[in-house]
């Protein structure tokens, strides 16, 4: 029963991963001693593709978990539920990933609540163990089991942090949108275009995160610069592309659409 769950929450090919830096080296040196990882960076820069990389070349398990500020300790935990035989204790995905030894990748954690948060903390220190209170079972972690979580400094606020406490339990990875060549490669690949359009995109994007803090709170990102990618793949063109892809999500200020507009007519 446990190893077919196992089996279920493993990458089953090879995820496309271009690493930036020496992010693999270092995460496998963590891994190799279980210490709980906190990958940093901006969205759609890669951090969620690199974790599904690194759980296939470990052959590790994997379960993701999209936090958000209404999930309580028990969505991550479990709860007691009500069928026709009476209750019935469910393992919450945490639990599962700590029973069965997967990599538990907690997506932008700082999301929820911080008596939420506190839930793992047990499971990354030494003790690697989950209370689950109201079954009245204490959980060990199995041998394979780590905790990552991403987390992107841009959106704090004084209301929205994670605290010293949770911080000071993980490693950090620093992650940012690559340089314009690398980024150009893996739209790309992503995408199925050829190089010149990638190389576009890429400087397009570049241009836009000069903007940060000037009109926009961040640029385009990577995954946008897939999406546009994409659509022009599809024989969209890439002026139209661009405006659904890398303008239109990113702000709903007239004068900034506008901005990017031109950049891009520059380019096409
Ligand atoms: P994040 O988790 O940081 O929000 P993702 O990992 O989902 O971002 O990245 C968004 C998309 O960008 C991915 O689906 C992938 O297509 C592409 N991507 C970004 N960085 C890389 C990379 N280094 N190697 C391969 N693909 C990447």
């Amino acid at each position: 029963m446990s190893d077919s769950l196992r089996d279920q929450y493993l990458i089953p090919s090879q995820p496309y991963y271009r690493a930036v830096h020496d992010e693999v080296t270092l995460y496998e040196a963590a891994y190799s001693v279980r210490m709980p990882v906190m990958l940093k960076g901006p969205t759609g820069c890669g951090k969620t593709r690199f974790v599904e990389y690194m759980a296939w070349k470990l052959q590790k398990p994997l379960i993701t978990v999209a936090c958000n500020e209404d999930m309580t300790a028990s969505d991550l935990v479990g709860r007691f539920l009500l069928d026709a035989n009476g209750t019935r204790w469910q393992d919450g995905p945490l639990t599962v990933a700590a029973r069965i030894g997967a990599i538990c990748y907690l997506d932008e954690v700082v999301e929820a609540r911080q008596d939420t948060t506190v839930v793992i903390h047990p499971l990354t220190d030494h003790r690697r163990v989950l209370p689950l209170e109201k079954k009245g079972e204490l959980v060990s972690a199995h041998p394979d089991f780590q905790i990552v979580i991403s987390y992107n400094p841009g959106y704090q606020s004084l209301m929205k942090d994670l605290k010293q406490s949770t911080k000071q339990r993980f490693g950090a990875l620093d992650f940012d949108y690559p340089k314009p060549e690398i980024e150009a490669e893996i739209i790309a690949h992503e995408s199925g275009i050829g190089k010149d359009l990638a190389d576009k995109l890429a400087q397009i994007a570049q241009r836009s995160r000069n903007l940060k803090g000037h009109g926009l709170d961040e640029g385009i990102s990577t995954r946008l610069l897939v999406y546009a990618g994409q659509l022009v793949a599809k024989g969209i063109d890439a002026q139209a592309a661009c405006r659904m892809a890398l303008v239109r999500p990113l702000t709903d200020d007239p004068d900034m659409r506008d901005t990017l507009d031109a950049a891009i007519n520059t380019y096409f």
